[in-house]
């Protein structure tokens, strides 16, 4: 219907007619000629009407409504010329024009940057859609799940498909379900992942497998987080941990490279558990700022400071000169968030800070050569129990780094090593930290506390990409895992006895990971959460705001699946 996009027109295409279809972005009214600029998602053309037919059709239209034009491309005059758009060196002249479909006044402006607010927004997903830097997000989209494509069929791996409608997985949230007509009272769960599934791939000698999956995950909603999410998920055979992060490293360096036409440093650091938590108090840190975390147990103990005397672990983090308000303001934070004391000291001309009365001269040259300071600095302390005082410092070690200029845009990082088990104070029990299915690196469980696990979890910017290991390929292993994790051998058999049985006809050695798209293209487009990168994202209570979801069903088909409601919240 169209010879060209609203993108496409340059000054090479002058003289030529041409038929463009897209929407009204705008009309200038000049009196003797209007001007119509058309956009569609290629990009917008102006379009000039200059006779008085056409310019009283123009009157009867209004924003976003779709019409045809028909014209003469020519190319504008020096001085008019739009450096803006790409289309900027042309206009149509229109001969004819022709409406397609008439436009309701938009509950808002459709252009960028949007002022409407999120709720808005949400109820109007398809307009909010058409604004030019939506589209960029969405032909993101596509290009990051073609390059990863390509670059894992090129590698023998086979795209297969797992299902959504399963059983409880162990991937640590809790599961939505959805209640079966034919067997009334018993649920289907959404998938978490396809972890299972992708473990029996192998083990039914597919050797390599990807997936883009869905993953359904009922949990507290965060910036980060939404009900479903897509993974790139991938499994291979015969493979350790060096074989899945060096594909790992190709695929991401491949997307960096096809989309920001940007070439990342390979090998990626490798941290392990315990040194990325020493060194920035967290797990997935941000290492583009060169601020550390340092211990300072010995030498703190040496001061009068009670709580410093009684401490079982000192942190520390030295920052340039803080303001007694950004000090109150970090201290209520790691309280509120971490249930955790900060202590300052803040080395001017004279030691001040809260505990400045407890450090003798000595003691506080002492603490200022260890932590090589120079100049005016501010150290935070936090004392505690080990991972308590590292992860409280941790976050106010981002607090402070917000808004701070990184000294690389993009840092990737692996963090491995990770304890597989970590004990649970509510339940009185070791709660696997990733899921079960990780392959211990020791055979001595006497200490759940000291078993670690070849895991590997991807970093960016601070954020957790993904997290993948090498599996366990024995059924007695696995058993004694999920004893260890408190599962019962009840719940065993019942959940996982297919898992376990299929475990014993020649399991291969095999591992993968799975990264979230939605966060990898949450970083790639510059935005901070990944609502912004998913087409139909649900608010942060998970609710659907343009289709009205979740909603209540008619009390037929209630009475189908056997369910009646007993309370409504
Ligand atoms: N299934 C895991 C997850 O979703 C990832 C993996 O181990 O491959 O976190």
């Amino acid at each position: 219907m169209r010879t060209h996009t609203c993108g496409e027109l340059r000054e090479k295409n002058s003289g030529e007619n041409v038929t463009l279809q897209g929407w009204i972005d705008a009309i200038r009214d000049h009196g003797k000629m209007v001007f119509i600029s058309l956009r569609d998602r290629y990009g917008v053309t102006q379009v000039v009407l200059a006779n008085t037919e056409l310019i009283e059709k123009a009157s009867e239209f209004g924003g976003e409504y779709v019409v045809q034009v028909e014209g003469m491309v020519r190319e504008r005059p020096s001085g008019m010329r739009n450096l803006s758009l790409d289309t900027g060196g042309i206009e149509v002249v229109a001969s004819q024009m022709k409406l397609l479909s008439p436009s309701d006044v938009p509950p808002f402006v459709i252009k960028d940057p949007i002022t409407a607010k999120d709720e808005l927004r949400m109820k109007y997903r398809y307009l909010d859609l058409r604004r030019p830097s939506m589209q960029k997000k969405l032909l993101m989209r596509s290009q990051l799940i073609n390059t990863v494509r390509t670059y894992l069929s090129e590698r023998n791996f086979l795209e297969i498909e797992t299902p959504y409608l399963t059983l409880t997985t162990t991937e640590g949230a809790r599961n939505f379900v959805v209640p079966s007509r034919n067997f009334n009272g018993k649920f289907y769960s959404l998938a978490q992942s396809p972890q299972i599934y992708k473990q029996l791939l192998m083990i039914a000698g597919v050797d390599r497998y990807f997936q883009f999956a869905r993953c359904f995950r009922d949990e507290d909603q965060r910036a980060d987080r939404q009900p479903e999410h897509t993974q790139i998920d991938l499994e291979a055979s015969f493979v350790d941990e060096d074989d899945i992060m060096n594909l790992v490293e190709g695929m991401i360096s491949a997307v960096f490279e096809n989309i920001l036409g940007i070439k990342i440093r390979a090998p990626f650091e490798r941290l392990t558990y315990r040194n990325a938590m020493e060194k920035y108090g967290s797990d997935k840190p941000d290492a583009r700022f060169d601020v550390y975390i340092s211990d300072v147990t010995d030498i703190a103990k040496k001061s009068e400071f009670r709580i410093f005397k009684e401490a079982k672990f000192i942190k520390a983090i030295t920052v340039p000169p803080l303001t007694r308000k950004n000090i109150d303001e970090l201290s209520e934070f790691a309280l509120k968030y971490y249930n955790s004391k900060i202590s300052y000291l803040s080395f001017r001309e004279t030691l001040s800070g809260n505990v400045a009365k407890f450090f003798s001269p000595e003691l506080s040259g002492e603490l200022k050569s260890a932590l090589s300071i120079s100049g005016e600095k501010t150290v935070l302390f936090c004392a505690g129990d080990w991972k308590r005082s590292l992860e409280t410092l941790g976050a106010v070690r981002n607090k402070i780094l917000v808004g701070e200029t990184p000294k690389e845009q993009y840092k990737l990082l692996w963090v491995t090593d990770f304890p597989l088990f970590e004990w649970d104070g509510e339940t009185g029990g070791w709660m696997p930290c990733h899921h079960i299915f990780t392959m211990p690196k020791t055979d001595d469980f006497v200490d759940p506390s000291k078993v670690t696990g070849k895991q590997y979890d991807l970093v960016l910017n601070g954020t957790e990409l993904g997290s993948g290991s090498i599996r366990i390929h024995d059924r007695v292993l696995q058993e004694k895992m999920m004893e260890i994790g408190g599962m019962s051998k009840e719940k065993r058999d019942r959940e996982f006895g297919f898992f376990l049985s299929a475990l014993t006809y020649g399991a291969p050695p095999h591992g993968g990971i799975a990264i979230g798209l939605d966060r990898l293209l949450m970083i790639l487009s510059g935005e901070n959460s990944i609502q912004e990168v998913i087409p139909f994202p649900k608010t942060l209570t998970g609710t659907g705001l343009m289709e009205n979801v979740p909603s209540e069903i008619e009390d037929e088909k209630l009475k189908e699946l056997g369910i009646s409601i007993t309370q409504n919240r």
